[in-house]
């Protein structure tokens, strides 16, 4: 054991978890002390395939995994306790029934999306407000939609400087590998009522802004697509846009000679560059979409729900533990290890 790495525990090996592990073993600062699962299941040989050591949270379980030859470490306890920082990457729900456990442990949790903001008292995004998680010992990674919309936010407030932003999301149904969700035929309205979810949740990153959202629902397992709309205090060109899109680390401009308009293309494409799992960490911004009337900015991006909090889930350990102050050099760090380049 290294006392400078960071030790880290990714309790519930899911969508997210199983990404999140693979990201914390690729980390030259960090040290992965063990998955979970609660029943045998397919992940549950990918993580002894990849050498991860397997905890399970019901012991009475134990047997179950034993028989199929999949050797348990021990219990999620036993796990915890080996940890400084815990990623909780359980379903919705039941983080908020972990955190005592963290507490009566001692250690630091990060909880993901589905679990609401008051839970941790911290909401986060790499390149909103780092600085401010520094040492905490709970903090939320926004979720997939918020995490892209508070990022585009950030690096365009930097730059012009943004008045309001409106958004109209439309959101994927499931996970390609939840059956149990599916089939559906319907445009769902999610929710009914605006603004959808998402306006709220990116206040708890950036109180300060003046955002509407509205969400549907549609039957596909590829990605979110987003409408967006801003209003930005300096009118831009659509050159300095594509300028900035290359340059800022999360998000990819997709480029008028690459000829893609869908989602389905998008995820091809991650698949055929070689990105593991297929995952498009970035924004997916369409530069055909990029369009200006004054400061009035109007745009398309996909975004890749069971791959950007990912990186965003690295940086979260690393303000918890502290070591690291600088956003940019977490964000730079975690980009490169896995193997995203800005002008890839
Ligand atoms: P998932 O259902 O794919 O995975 C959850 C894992 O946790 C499963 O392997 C399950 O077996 C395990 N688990 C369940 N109960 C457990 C317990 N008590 N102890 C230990 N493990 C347990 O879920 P997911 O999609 O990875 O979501 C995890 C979190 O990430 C949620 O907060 C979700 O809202 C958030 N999130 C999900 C997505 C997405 O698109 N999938 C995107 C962003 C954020």
């Amino acid at each position: 054991m290294d006392p400078l790495m960071i030790r880290v525990a990714v309790n519930g090996y899911g969508t997210i978890g199983k990404r999140v592990a693979d990201a914390v073993a690729a980390q030259d600062d960090m040290e992965l002390v063990g998955v979970s699962k609660t029943h045998v299941s397919p992940e549950a040989f990918v993580a002894i395939e990849r050498g991860y050591p397997l905890y399970i949270a019901d012991m009475g379980e134990r047997a179950a995994f034993e028989r199929a030859d999949l050797p348990v470490a021990g219990s999620v306890e036993e796990m915890v306790k080996k940890a400084d920082v815990v990623v909780d990457a359980t379903p919705a729900g039941i983080g908020a029934k972990n955190k005592a456990m963290y507490e009566r442990a001692g250690v630091k949790a990060i909880f993901e999306g589905g679990e609401k903001h008051e839970l941790a008292g911290f909401s986060f995004n790499a390149h909103s407000n780092y600085k401010d998680a520094i040492g905490r010992q709970f903090i939320r990674v926004v979720s997939c939609n918020t995490t892209a919309i508070t990022r585009l936010i950030s690096y365009l407030d930097q730059e012009y400087g943004v008045e309001d932003i409106h958004v109209v999301l439309v959101r994927r149904a499931s996970d390609p590998g939840e059956i149990k969700k599916g089939p559906v035929d319907a445009i769902v309205l999610h929710p009914v009522t605006i603004p959808s979810h998402h306006a709220p949740d990116v206040k708890t990153v950036l109180p300060n802004t003046s955002i509407s959202t509205m969400a549907m629902m549609v039957p596909t397992t590829f990605m979110h697509m987003h409408a967006v709309q801003m209003r930005l205090k300096r009118e831009p060109t659509v050159l300095e846009l594509c300028a900035l899109i290359r340059r800022a680390p999360r998000l990819r401009l997709v480029g008028t000679y690459t000829g893609m308009s869908s989602t389905a293309e998008l995820a091809e494409y991650m698949r055929d560059i070689g990105r593991p799992r297929g995952d498009m960490w970035e924004n997916g911004i369409f530069e055909d979409s990029l369009s200006i009337d004054g400061r009035n900015l109007r745009l398309f991006q996909a975004v890749h729900q069971e791959a950007n909090v990912v990186l965003e889930t690295i940086d979260a350990i690393r303000a918890a533990d502290g070591t690291i102050r600088e956003p940019e050099v977490s964000i730079e760090k975690t980009d490169r290890s896995v193997g995203l380049h800005p002008m890839e």
